[in-house]
């Protein structure tokens, strides 16, 4: 019986946990063994009781060494460290949010260890893997989060509201980059009563944007913005300053700007520049979603709160492990998705043929097979 191993956390300041009571139990059923080490969902609120209920066997934090060591499966949010990969067993699979771009280290320890890792963010976006996306589970957390986090550093109503004592106008709210995380945040200022204007450089979204009640801020496009995979392609730094022109005189009456614009693979674009802060309202308030890629403004910190002539600038990083409890229900089910993709009559086997399973291969067979994972490597030792 392949043991399934979920460990505590695997990265300082993570709240999530990669299975939940929900998702052991369907693994239970499915014929593994599940360990779960003591509290590991305690900052998401599942306790070790419910997970016992569910059927899992916990592991208490003296022993959880000795549990990476052993497990057929490892399920975690985050990329572990060099060593807890060193100690995984020969053909184990590792699944988590990796880090593929950004951790060449651990792909050569995990291929040194012969583990078969798969990345979440690797899953191809396809519809068959709609339900292992947890970048999209994550991003829509996100969106929603910022809107949240935007509204209570803001000294002002989002709504309109008419009271005795007046009328207050409703706050106006910029978003740039409707993706995943940004079509949340618009479905939540909207339903906060916000007057929303979105910018993307992809026309298509601009039919989602408006029947979420956004206004779309028309760009001079002289090419369409879409890329492969229905993502952002690259746009010059030409159409980037027309780009911020135009902008600048909506976020010039803007409360509030959410920021989620990214391209595959690339920094974040630069949108909003110190010159663009400064032309804001005092008291307004910028949430940037991009901060991962370098952020969208110029003046984003990670994880700081930046005050600039009036402004507030937040970048947070991991806004999804603040919603922690809904944020691991849909993660773990995400993980769980794929890990069922893994099971071939009872067992884990990794089925290069699948689309979804070779796509999200981070290090199989010995080797690290993300193409560029295996090239940074390569230029690291030249
Ligand atoms: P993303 O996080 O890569 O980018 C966020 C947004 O930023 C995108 O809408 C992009 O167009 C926009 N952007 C890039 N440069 C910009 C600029 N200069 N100005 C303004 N906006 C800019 O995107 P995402 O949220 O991961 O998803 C993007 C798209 O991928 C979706 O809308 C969808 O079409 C597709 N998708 C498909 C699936 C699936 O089929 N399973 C799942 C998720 C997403």
């Amino acid at each position: 019986m392949t043991t399934v191993f979920v460990p505590k956390k695997t990265h300082e300041g993570e709240t999530r946990v990669a299975a939940t009571p929900e998702t052991v139990q369907k693994m239970v059923k499915e014929g593994f063994e599940l360990a779960v080490e003591a509290g590991a969902g305690a900052r998401s609120s599942f306790s070790d009781a419910a997970y016992e209920k569910a059927g899992a066997r916990l592991v208490p934090a003296a022993e959880a060494g000795a549990a990476w060591g052993s497990a057929g499966a490892v399920l975690v949010v985050r990329a572990p460290d060099a060593g807890h990969a060193a100690a995984m067993s020969e053909g184990a699979v590792l699944i988590g949010l990796l880090a593929p771009y950004k951790n060449a280290e651990l792909g050569r320890a995990l291929a040194a260890r012969g583990v078969s890792s798969l990345a979440m963010e690797l899953v191809p976006r396809i519809s068959r893997a709609q339900s292992i996306d947890a970048l999209s589970s994550q991003a829509s957390i996100a969106g929603y989060k910022a809107v949240l986090v935007a509204a209570t550093h803001l000294g002002r109503y989002f709504p309109l509201l008419m009271t005795a004592a007046g009328t207050i106008p409703p706050s106006r709210v910029v978003i740039m980059g409707a993706g995943v995380a940004g079509l949340q945040a618009i479905a939540t200022a909207k339903r906060l009563g916000a007057i929303v204007e979105v910018s993307d450089v992809r026309p298509a979204v601009k039919e989602q944007i408006e029947s979420l009640g956004g206004r779309f801020i028309e760009l001079p496009m002289e090419a369409s913005g879409e890329g492969a995979g229905g993502y952002a392609k690259e746009m010059g730094e030409e159409f980037l300053r027309r780009q911020r022109e135009i902008v600048t005189q909506h976020l010039s009456h803007a409360n509030v700007a959410i920021t989620t614009a990214l391209i595959p693979g690339k920094p974040a674009p630069r949108l909003i520049t110190r010159e663009m802060v400064e032309a804001m309202r005092p008291g307004a308030v910028i949430v940037d979603l991009a901060i991962e890629q370098g952020g969208n403004c110029e003046l984003s910190r990670a994880d700081e709160e930046v005050h600039h002539d009036g402004v507030t600038i937040l970048a947070p990083s991991n806004l999804a492990a603040t919603l922690a409890e809904d944020a691991s229900t849909l993660y773990a089910r995400n993980v769980h998705a794929l890990l069922q993709l893994l099971m071939k009559e009872g067992a884990l086997a990794v089925d290069t043929e699948d689309e979804v399973i070779a796509g999200s291969l981070l290090t199989h067979g010995g080797e690290i097979v993300h193409e560029p994972t295996a090239q940074s490597l390569q230029e690291v030792t030249q």
